[in-house]
């Protein structure tokens, strides 16, 4: 099922994420329902507070369900090192049409659950350290228009409100 997803300014996208302690056919359905909702946006990364969901968990699949060895699920996730510096463009589906470079880690590695609840690490670079981290905000209640420059932080929330102003938004 497609979800709805949450636009910014909703205030779930800015709630930290419950803690997920529950492994069950209701978790493991709204997983498959946040895939088919990224797939239908052609998006690489979904938290479930942008489906409406205060939890912690996030899906990736930076191949866009091209390769299912690249769908990654990361329940309770958290980044337990970092090396390196990035500064590249990012998007978020809770901001349509919106595209601004963000600093982030070159390098990150991640400890999270699986969808049984078994733990594992991963390291991610560039576009999949990105990626966690953006994802990863999302479940602490932070977004990326917060990690832009002062300035084009004003810049996009201008452009935000006008296109609200038009309803385009
Ligand atoms: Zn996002």
């Amino acid at each position: 099922m497609i979800l709805k997803i949450v636009k910014y300014p909703d205030p779930i996208l800015s709630r930290p994420g419950e803690p997920i302690t529950e492994f069950n056919d209701e978790l493991r359905k709204l997983i498959a329902d946040m895939f088919e909702t990224m797939y239908a946006e052609q998006g690489i990364g979904l938290a479930a507070p942008q489906v409406g969901a205060s939890i912690r968990l996030m899906v990736i699949d930076l191949s866009v369900g091209k390769a299912p060895k690249d769908k990654l699920v990361l329940i309770n996730p958290e980044i337990i090192f970092t090396d390196g510096k990035l500064y590249e463009e990012e998007g978020c589906l809770s901001f349509p049409e919106i595209r601004e470079k963000v600093a982030r880690h070159a390098k990150v590695r991640i400890r999270a659950q699986d969808e049984k609840g078994k733990w594992f690490e991963m390291d991610g670079v560039d576009v999949l350290s990105r990626c966690f981290q953006h994802e990863i905000d999302h479940v602490d209640g932070m977004l990326f228009i917060f990690r832009m420059s002062a300035l084009k932080r004003d810049l996009n929330l201008r452009k935000i409100r006008k296109m609200q102003r038009e309803g385009k938004w």
